[in-house]
């Protein structure tokens, strides 16, 4: 046990205080990382499942620390969700995202990624309009995603301001369908226009005939709510032939393309093989 050796009970150890220690560190350098620009964002492309043409990108937040190294988001999102952080953090997301997507051609699109904190401020919608009128960019070329999460809190809240992101006209997709808690009431509201398929059941259809048959119940539920259908995390020629038979519309993974700076992203877009 934890407080062993150290009388009765110990609520507080040496390990502990490391961890609260890594944490507050962890904190203040994120709050200052915005300041000092170490926040970029990778782009990686989203594949037309039919010709497997380029359709566009999902926008994936790195901090590049100067000794921490490239930290995943997966390290850092949660901490900047519990501190507030997200919030400038998300708006700088989304106007960087509709910079990148005003040089791409109008074909082109840009996904970004939206946390349930970002969900609950009013002002969201605002925000987005100001960056999309900013860069000229149209609505249509710009998607949200969001995961169920954001139905936990409060949902009604959410449910409003995901409404108003779909007025201006942007695309709001349902992300990591299935990994969640159900909340297949939602898609009643008609507020999503995109399901994304959780790459862990894509890769496991591959040997399992029941994970099939949960992918083909996704994709006739999606078509009766008129909404597409992206598969994650295909990562052999097996799993997109699979998920495009399947009736998935787009596919996006290793198999087609890591997460890639600005810079090659935008060489794909103009045909230029980098790889
Ligand atoms: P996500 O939105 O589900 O993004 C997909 C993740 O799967 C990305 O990880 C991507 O690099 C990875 N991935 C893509 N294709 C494959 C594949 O074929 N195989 C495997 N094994 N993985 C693949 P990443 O970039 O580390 O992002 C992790 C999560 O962090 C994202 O999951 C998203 O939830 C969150 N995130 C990323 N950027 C942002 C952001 O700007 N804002 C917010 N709120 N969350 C973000
Ligand atoms: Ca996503
Ligand atoms: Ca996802
Ligand atoms: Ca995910």
């Amino acid at each position: 046990a934890k407080g062993q050796g150290r009388g009765t009970c110990c609520y507080f150890n040496a390990d502990m205080q490391n961890e609260a220690e890594d944490r507050l560190r962890l904190e203040q350098d994120l709050r200052q990382a915005l300041t000092l620009r170490q926040f970029r964002l990778d782009y990686q492309p989203l594949i037309n499942a039919l010709d497997q043409s380029l359709m566009g990108f999902e926008a994936l937040v790195r901090w590049h620390h100067p000794t921490r190294g490239m930290v995943p988001p997966n390290e850092f999102i949660q901490v900047a969700e519990e501190t507030g952080l997200i919030m400038q953090l998300g708006d700088w997301v989304i106007e960087e995202a509709c910079r990148a997507a005003a040089t791409w051609p109008d074909n082109i699109s840009v996904a970004l990624n939206l946390s349930a904190r970002q969900l609950i401020m009013p002002a969201l919608p605002n925000t987005v309009h100001e960056s999309l009128a900013r860069f000229k960019l149209k609505p249509n070329r710009l998607e949200l995603e969001v995961t169920e999460s954001v139905f936990l809190g409060d949902s009604q809240g959410s449910l409003d301001v995901l409404k108003r992101l779909r007025a201006i006209g942007v695309g709001i997709a349902l992300d990591d369908f299935g990994t969640g808690y159900s909340s297949l009431g939602y898609l009643n509201k008609a507020v999503f226009h995109k399901l994304k398929i959780d790459g862990s059941f894509v890769r496991e259809a591959a040997n399992n005939r029941e994970t099939v048959a949960i992918i083909q119940s996704i994709v006739q539920l999606a078509k009766s709510f008129r909404m597409t259908v992206t598969a994650e995390g295909v990562e052999t020629a097996d799993d997109f032939t699979r998920m495009r038979d399947l009736g998935c519309h787009q596919i996006q993974g290793y198999l087609f393309g890591r997460p890639m700076s600005f810079e090659r992203a935008s060489d794909l877009v103009h045909g230029i093989q980098t790889r």
